[in-house]
């Protein structure tokens, strides 16, 4: 008898009892938009960003409606408008390139490595191009930092970071989202923190900070906030700047700091069980692991392997029988998008582009998420399930 898992791929941990309770006290008040406040109250979002911009180090931080609209929101206050190329990772998930065709940009798609960063020859061959970069941190691998920044303030390219993927993560001990101009965060359900829906922008740069928070909607009550800048700089801004309506609430503030506060510790659960994963899959025939670098303290909230030079059959093949077992698989290689899974030649809105390194390293891509309710144990199960599936495949063909 083959073993099966029967866990649950999309089963989150519960809230803690601290953020039920801060959620209660929100709903017993009912003062749930951010600028309804009672004499002296702060309010759940604004202390939600003062905490966070202290947690990454950042001056400024906003708290948005979610991660995708932060995205947008950072490319409209860095100046991006309708016809601009956007250079973003080919490698990546729908609501990046998908921020670009919010502002009418049009992306221009950089190529993946083997180690799943953003391709630096690529993007040093195409940095004239563009003057953004929205630099997504797909599942969690971090790029060479100090290197891409190299290329990019060479270049005079503004770099906006998705931290989706990252946050909690460190490259040499910097903070994710704290080398760009700006770092863009989700709080939606499968991230790091959970409050369904929601998004995180962190800036160091003043007018940049003042135009993100007229556009998410401050109307001209942005001295309600406590991770801004003077109110002299929106003075600056404030005629010019639309207001594009996209503010996290305190219900969804009050849910997130103390999730906050643990990130942590959750962040060390995640990686115990990615690592237990990964060892169980070292040296299966076939199957090469995605190798991290010493410079970067990663989030194993998902694991990726490749199946590189595969054919299609033989990869669907693993995936079907690893399903078979209770164990989801995700494949970027797909023709056809499906779920969260696309490529990026799946993004029609986009120019067509043609990059074959890329495409070869894709076909290869296995993808699964690591929730926080899967024991050690079931870590172990599945990378055993994953190991005899991906043999029995590799050695029939
Ligand atoms: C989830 C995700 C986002 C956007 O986050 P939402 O909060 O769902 O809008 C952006 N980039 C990547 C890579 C993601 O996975």
């Amino acid at each position: 008898m083959s073993e099966i898992f029967t866990g649950s791929f999309t089963q989150q941990e519960t809230l803690p009892e601290e953020a039920i309770e801060a959620a209660m006290a929100v709903l017993r008040h009912g003062r749930l938009h951010r600028y309804n406040l009672a004499e002296g109250e702060a309010g759940e979002t604004a202390l939600l960003e003062q905490e966070f911009a202290a947690q990454v180090g950042a001056k400024y931080c906003l708290a948005v409606a979610s991660g995708g609209y932060a995205m947008a929101t950072a490319l409209r206050a860095v100046g991006v408008v309708p016809g601009d190329k956007v250079l973003t990772n080919a490698f990546t998930l729908a609501p990046v390139p998908g921020s670009i065709a919010a502002v009418g940009a049009q992306p221009v798609f950089v190529g993946v490595t083997e180690g799943l960063t953003i391709d630096l020859g690529d993007l040093a061959t195409k940095a004239d191009q563009a003057k953004v970069l929205m630099l997504s941190h797909m599942r969690g691998h971090l790029c060479d930092m100090d290197r891409l920044m190299q290329i990019c303030d060479a270049a005079g390219i503004t770099v906006i970071e998705d931290c989706a993927h990252t946050m909690g993560a460190t490259w040499n001990g910097v903070p994710s989202g704290r080398q760009g101009a700006i770092g863009c965060y989700s709080c939606q359900t499968y991230k790091h923190v959970n409050s369904g829906e929601g998004g995180l922008f962190v800036t160091d740069d003043e007018e940049i900070a003042a135009r993100a928070i007229i556009l998410s909607g401050s109307y001209m009550l942005y001295e309600r906030h406590l991770a801004s800048p003077d109110p002299e700089v929106f003075e600056r801004v404030k005629y010019v700047t639309p207001n594009i309506s996209g503010r996290m609430d305190n219900l969804r503030a009050a849910i997130l700091r103390p999730q906050l506060r643990d990130l942590d510790q959750q962040v060390a659960r995640w990686n115990e069980r990615y690592q237990r994963i990964e060892e169980g899959l070292r040296d299966t025939p076939g199957l090469t692991i995605v190798e991290r670098s010493e410079a970067e303290s990663y989030v194993g909230s998902s694991i990726q392997f490749l199946l590189l030079d595969w054919s299609a059959e033989a990869v669907a093949e693993v995936i079907t029988r690893c399903g078979k077992r209770g164990v989801e698989l995700k494949w970027f290689g797909g023709a056809e998008p499906a779920g969260f899974t696309s490529r990026y030649d799946s993004w029609r809105y986009a120019k067509a582009q043609s990059l074959p390194k890329s495409d070869r390293i894709l076909a290869g891509i296995v993808d699964m998420r690591v929730p926080l309710t899967f024991s050690l144990e079931d870590c172990d199960l599945i990378a055993r399930i994953i190991r005899s599936e991906v043999a029995a495949v590799f050695q029939a063909n």
